[in-house]
């Protein structure tokens, strides 16, 4: 099922927890919904649920418009993180409830409801719990069987909201793993919240990064960790850092001293680097600071370093150099960008 959004707007009192969002999702994707608190990510999960109304704006699913149509007709699994399970039923009897309930012309039978319970608890990997009550179960086993009794009734769209969240790491990358094959298979299409980009970037097709009730960017982990589209994105997904910069003559000055990189646009701005992307030097055109920090990362190592800053606070950076590379506390170091994007300001 392909779902539409388009120029979505909620408000709650004069706040617009999202602002003119649009997003379309193709068939059989894994999308995640990717960014800090507050930034929207549940809210705009509810308004695709249909668990709340939009201020303005649509969903549609396929051609249909969703917007006014009630969760029930939605035919929507969803996960919550504290979604509770019915505390009175058993595992089974949860899994099933979306089954038992349906109206009879389209009700499994009593076997079949019991088959596919069975199955979706082989999935979740807790075959033999059938019969405990929630309160018999783990954290990790309840929100298990959440996502097992959303994917009983066949859902056209399946909505997560920190699935995992509660989980220890194992078991969280256990499960991670689980979806995707779960989803490679089923095909089902597939909306999940995270704010752990780690989780996003490995498992979603494509990641929607949001930040205040705004999408910033939509893009596969390739495309939003190598060509972040803003200076949100840079800093957002994984590590970076930042100095204020002005080009002048195809040459990055940094307080008006060329840094031995070039660039065409003469723009004034910050240029955003990844630790792993500079290089050491002994030429003069280079940055230089001094080494605040040094740790050991598996085979490499992070230095810290502070630039002078013509007597203020100085600017503090990262930079991934070689195990072996002479970052002693306190030296001094000559380094430059080999990749790099300038954000004008
Ligand atoms: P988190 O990662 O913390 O769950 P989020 O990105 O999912 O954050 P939302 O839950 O969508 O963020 O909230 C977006 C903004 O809307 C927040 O500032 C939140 O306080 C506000 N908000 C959400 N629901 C309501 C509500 N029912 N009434 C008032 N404000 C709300």
């Amino acid at each position: 099922m392909e779902v539409t959004i388009n120029h979505l707007h909620k408000e709650f009192g004069r706040f617009a927890a999202l602002d003119d969002v649009s997003l379309q999702i193709a068939s059989g994707e894994l999308i995640a919904l990717l960014g800090p608190s507050g930034s929207g990510k549940t809210t705009l999960l509810r308004l695709i649920a249909g668990l709340d109304h939009p201020t303005a704006g649509q969903v549609l699913f396929g051609q249909d418009d969703a917007s006014h149509r009630r969760v029930q007709e939605r035919n929507v699994g969803f996960v919550f993180q504290h979604y509770a399970l019915f505390r009175h039923m058993t595992v089974a009897q949860n899994i099933g409830f979306g089954l038992k309930v349906r109206p009879s012309a389209t009700r499994p039978s009593k076997a079949e409801i019991r088959k596919r319970v069975l199955d979706l608890l082989d999935m979740v990997q807790l075959s033999g719990l059938e019969d405990r009550y929630p309160n018999q179960l783990s954290g990790g086993q309840r929100q298990r069987v959440a996502l097992a009794r959303a994917m009983a009734i066949e859902p056209r769209i399946l909505l997560l909201d920190e699935p995992f969240g509660a989980l220890d790491a194992k078991v969280r990358k256990e499960l991670r793993r689980w979806l995707r094959e779960f989803h490679d298979r089923t095909g089902h299409t597939t909306v999940f919240v995270t704010h752990d980009q780690e989780e996003a970037l490995e498992l979603a097709d494509r990641v929607v990064v949001m930040s205040q009730g705004k999408i910033e960017q939509v893009g596969s982990a390739d495309d939003v960790y190598d060509r972040p589209q803003s200076p949100f994105v840079f800093s957002f997904i994984g590590e970076s850092s930042h100095l204020p910069v002005e080009v002048k003559g195809g040459t990055v000055l940094f307080q008006g001293e060329p840094i031995g990189v070039s660039e065409e646009r003469e723009v004034q701005g910050d240029l955003f680097f990844r630790p792993e992307d500079v290089l050491l030097t002994q030429e003069r055109d280079a940055l230089f600071g001094k080494v605040t920090a040094s740790r050991r990362l598996a085979g490499t190592r992070i230095a810290e370093i502070d630039i002078a800053n013509n007597g203020h606070a100085p600017f503090h950076v990262e930079v991934e150099v070689p195990l072996h590379a002479p970052v002693e506390l306190g030296s001094d170091v000559r380094f430059r960008p080999t990749r790099w994007k300038i954000f004008p300001r």
